[in-house]
């Protein structure tokens, strides 16, 4: 192991209160996650490593864009092999919190702890910014949705009848592809609680610009939820101490860093989010498996 990330995490142990109060809280893709011939899988030294700290008693905690039908459906699995207990996590960018439990048989499900709706205000404000665009010809654009009910996974709505099939056989994942006009995409929104929306936009950057109060290409939930926002309600519903965790991240979107006292950066984006008390950087999710693993040893007092 790298002599200053050995450091770090000496300190880390020596000086916080991980051993009691902390706990593991991961984003998925790019830092924990592989992806391989279009599947994805926990990187096996991450899961090895999120196993003996949770077997040492350090809660192991998820912190996701994606949405909880998706986690259910991808890594349910995974984690159950990492644990017996429920999985906490962070989903849709902090503005829902739960959950993954084991039910009958096989199977696993998404438990909500809390959820930060959009309001109604803020479902407008994006159907205004989405009306002038397809006012102003723009037709190549998606609305992706999240209902606060989990089992209702995630919705594509387009402008464009003719380009429904293609958005079907590209995002697999969604429950639903629908092309309709303006008042039953608005009639469709407000019926439910919807926990975020990500309008994606395929404009030349120069024609972007004349639609940026709709915020295209960005991700849409109430306002002054993220990442971190979602950590800190988390922490406070199970009562581990943020700033006595650690947390592991790969983009700006992984702010919830800022929160935990030591951050791991995992891959090649360089990132300004830096841990309360220490920072580490490390090249993949193999070498943040690594980080774990010697954790778990410095922590246990194996090889302190
Ligand atoms: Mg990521």
């Amino acid at each position: 192991m790298d002599h200053e990330v050995e450091a770090a995490l000496r300190a880390f142990v020596r000086d916080s209160g991980f051993a009691d109060r902390g706990a593991v809280i991961t984003d998925l893709d790019g830092t924990a996650v592989l992806e391989r011939e279009g599947r994805v899988h926990v990187a096996p030294e991450v899961e090895a490593g999120l196993k003996l700290l949770s077997d040492l008693g350090r809660p192991v905690a998820i912190n996701t864009l994606r949405f909880p039908l998706n986690v259910v459906r991808t890594f349910g699995r995974a984690w159950g092999a990492i644990t017996a207990a429920p999985l906490p996590l962070v989903t849709l960018n902090g503005a829902q919190t739960g959950y993954l439990v084991h039910a009958s048989g096989d199977a696993v499900v998404f438990e909500e702890l809390d959820a930060t709706p959009l309001t109604d205000t803020d479902v407008e404000e994006v159907l205004r910014g989405v009306a002038g665009m397809v006012e102003g010809g723009v037709h190549d654009l998606l609305l992706f949705h999240y209902p606060r009910d989990w089992t209702a996974g995630e919705h594509i709505w387009t402008p464009d009848p003719g380009r429904a099939d293609a958005a079907r056989a590209k995002y697999r994942s969604a429950s639903e592809v629908f092309a309709a006009p303006m008042p039953e995409l608005r009639a469709r929104l407000l019926e439910r609680e919807l926990c975020m929306i990500f309008l994606l936009v395929d404009l030349p950057q120069d024609r972007l610009m004349a639609y940026q109060h709709a915020r295209p290409s960005s991700f849409v939930t109430r306002g002054g939820i993220d990442k971190l926002a979602g950590a800190e309600r988390l922490a406070g519903l199970l009562g581990f101490d943020l700033a006595q965790s650690v947390g592991a991240g790969d983009t700006p979107m992984d702010i919830f860093l800022r929160g935990c006292g030591l951050a791991v950066q995992v891959g090649p984006v360089p990132l300004e989010h830096r841990g309360l008390s220490g920072t580490v950087r490390v090249p993949d999710s193999a070498a943040l498996g690594a980080v774990l693993h010697r954790l778990a040893a410095l922590q246990s007092g194996v090889d302190a």
